[in-house]
């Protein structure tokens, strides 16, 4: 089993570096940079205590008892969504901006796409003191400007790209011109476990500090600490997945559980399923199971949710559904939106579109999971889809 990327980056036959020969010392110096970092207690010490007394860590986990109850499982919440800024994404960002101040660079561009990882980014530079420029497709800006003013508010420069279909690849596309560009000043802060390597690896170490808290807060030590039997999380990108999967992975007692946006539903070909309905290939920088049409080129993704509107996947999820580490699975967005109503209506928690898809499977799987102990990832709340989920009639 290889639990970490090879010297190569690849997870078995997956991710890698596939990224213009300008780039490839800057991801170099990345993976130098970020690995001393990790290695060094100073810097440890430094982002723990951030995570602390900024973000809120740790996030509790909360026994659902009225969900248990109605669905007959014991299922309990790890809270993602009491995280500052209301979802996992602020893990990642805090964590690569800490990074980019030490590696003594004042400038940071991310790429969005509804814009809640260009708040997060903007959120952390804030908070550090960076520059921060966010690429965000036109189309995006329009559609998403609350979030465009938020950003604003938190002191980024928000760039409206009008290239290509003017959404998210295009926005990506213009953040790598401008990092080719500027690279010696600037760093990329990528949202997921996605793109070249070190990225799909530094994420998930950022991000394990989800697992890494649920393993001490169920410990089987007391009657109301069990050990979860079922861990259930939604796959965008995948870092959240993988921030709770990944030190469960060597544990053989614990079953993992993918869910991916099956949007209108596989047959209609509308979906974000790259793991259950897409296939191995190229993608943002990385070798992965991805959405493409027979002759390689990419397909848009469908999701009611914008976090799980994504063509690919982290490549270590596709090496965790080809070695069976875990499995994966798919929820409709009429899916989602039912166990969206559910769980507010019973738990007084608005949860976000995104882990609602993992919530649905959970419910479709009762039987399945009748008296196990189950935790759902609950990555984010959902203020943000709450006028979105209005606008549907409910
Ligand atoms: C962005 C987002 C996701 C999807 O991203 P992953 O990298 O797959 O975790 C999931 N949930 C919420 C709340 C998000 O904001």
């Amino acid at each position: 089993m290889l639990l970490s990327p090879d010297e190569r980056g690849r997870f078995g036959e997956f991710g890698g570096a596939f990224a213009p020969e300008t780039l490839m010392p800057a991801l170099s110096e990345l993976e130098t940079a970020f690995a001393a970092a990790w290695a060094d207690p100073s810097f440890r010490r430094d982002l723990d205590a951030l995570l602390g007394s900024y973000v809120g860590r740790p996030t509790p986990v909360y026994r659902a008892d009225r969900l248990s109850e109605l669905l007959g499982m014991d299922l309990w919440l790890k809270r993602e969504d009491l995280a500052h800024t209301g979802a996992h994404k602020i893990n990642n960002t805090v964590g690569q901006g800490l990074l980019t101040t030490r590696m003594g660079k004042p400038r940071v561009i991310a790429e969005t796409g509804a814009g809640q990882h260009g708040v997060a980014t903007a959120t952390a530079c804030a908070l550090l003191g960076l520059e921060c420029v966010v690429y965000m497709g036109a189309k995006d800006v329009e559609r998403q400007r609350l979030n465009v003013y938020r950003m604003e508010m938190l002191g980024a420069e928000v760039i409206p790209v009008t290239s290509g279909a003017s959404t998210l690849k295009d926005a990506v596309s213009a953040a790598l011109r401008d990092w080719v560009a500027t690279v010696e000043n600037t760093h990329y802060i990528i949202g997921s476990v996605v793109g070249p390597h070190p990225f799909p690896w530094m994420v998930r170490e950022l991000q394990k500090v989800i697992g890494e808290e649920l393993r001490s807060q169920m410990d089987g030590s007391a009657p109301d600490r069990p050990v979860p039997e079922v861990i259930v999380a939604c796959v965008g990108g995948g870092s959240n997945a993988m921030g709770i999967f990944y030190p469960y992975a060597a544990d053989p007692t614990v079953d993992l559980v993918g869910v991916e946006a099956a949007g209108h539903g596989l047959v209609t070909g509308e979906h974000g399923a790259s793991l259950v309905a897409g296939s191995p290939g190229v993608i943002h920088g990385a070798r992965t199971y991805m959405l493409q049409d027979d002759s390689g080129q990419v397909l848009e993704a469908h999701s009611i949710s914008a976090g799980l509107d994504y063509p690919g996947v982290g490549p270590e999820h596709a090496y965790f559904k080809d070695s069976s580490l875990a499995r994966y699975e798919t929820a409709t967005d009429a899916q989602a939106l039912e166990a969206f109503h559910l769980m507010a209506s019973t738990e007084g928690i608005i949860p976000a579109l995104e882990p609602s898809h993992a919530l649905a499977w959970i419910m479709r799987s009762r039987d399945e999971l009748a008296g196990k102990t189950v935790v759902l990832n609950l990555s984010g709340r959902g203020d943000k889809d709450v006028e979105q989920v209005a606008s549907l009639g409910f």
